[in-house]
């Protein structure tokens, strides 16, 4: 491994099973990513976006293959080291912003902290007013999801997914539910996480138009990288 080396995906193959129907998702996938990289991962609808970004984030596991993750070997590690890396190293954005109607946007960035023992409620507070400035949303700690914009929710999504400190960041077609000035408002703050806080992300999405400021461009079709 180079010791730049954040992640890398080595022939991951991915079927699901659907009654007799077999849908090969990944087909010996290869993929490294670089510490501090900010890459845009682009494909069609159902090309297996979702399913590479689900593998590296510990949502679910492949069938063959390999996965390493700062060096680890993470393909078959059990729920609890899964669970550890998805509370302290890997964050998550997703396209429909999963947010918790009921909680306000402090206690949905706050709520991957809380499950934290070791980080107290001092600090739990200090670290969701810095992610919630991070975002531009300090204003708005008491709103409920409900009272907010698509972009404003998602940006409270992308607090909640820096709120651990992660070392990678992944998200799943974050801006497919805005519309396009949004959706670069979204692209362009994550650009600038990356920038300013060396925070490598992986970030797929459908959509060419947005990927002008890019550093790195990947094509996926049928489960494969295309070169
Ligand atoms: P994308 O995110 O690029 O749209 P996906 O990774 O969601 O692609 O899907 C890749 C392929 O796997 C598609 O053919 C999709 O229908 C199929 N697929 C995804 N998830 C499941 C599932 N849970 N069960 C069965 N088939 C699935
Ligand atoms: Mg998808």
């Amino acid at each position: 491994m180079q010791t730049n080396e954040i992640l890398a995906l080595k022939n991951v193959v991915k079927t699901y099973h659907l009654g007799e129907t077999k849908v090969e998702a990944l087909r010996g996938l290869d993929l490294v990513l670089k510490k501090g990289e900010f890459t845009a991962l682009i494909g069609k609808s159902g090309s297996g976006k979702s399913t590479l970004l689900n593998l590296v984030g510990c949502i679910d596991s492949p069938d063959s293959g390999q996965i390493l993750f700062e060096g680890k070997d993470i393909t078959h590690i059990d729920e609890i080291s899964k669970s550890s890396l998805r509370n302290h190293k890997i964050g998550f954005i997703f396209q429909s912003f999963n947010l918790i109607p009921v909680l306000n946007v402090f206690e949905n960035v706050e709520l991957p902290l809380v499950i934290q023992p070791e980080v107290s409620a001092e600090e739990r507070k200090a670290r969701v007013m810095a992610a919630l400035k991070d975002v531009e949303l300090e204003e708005f700690l008491h709103y409920p999801p409900d009272k907010l914009s698509g972009g404003q929710r998602q940006r409270v999504a992308i607090a909640r997914a820096l709120v651990t400190h992660p070392t990678l960041v992944l998200a799943d077609e974050p801006t497919a539910n805005l519309d396009s000035k949004t959706s670069h408002k979204i692209i362009d703050l994550l650009l600038d996480l990356n920038q300013k806080k060396q925070i490598t992300f992986l970030f797929c999405s459908h959509d060419e138009k947005l990927i002008d400021r890019v550093g790195r461009i990947i094509r996926i079709q049928d489960g494969v990288i295309l070169e």
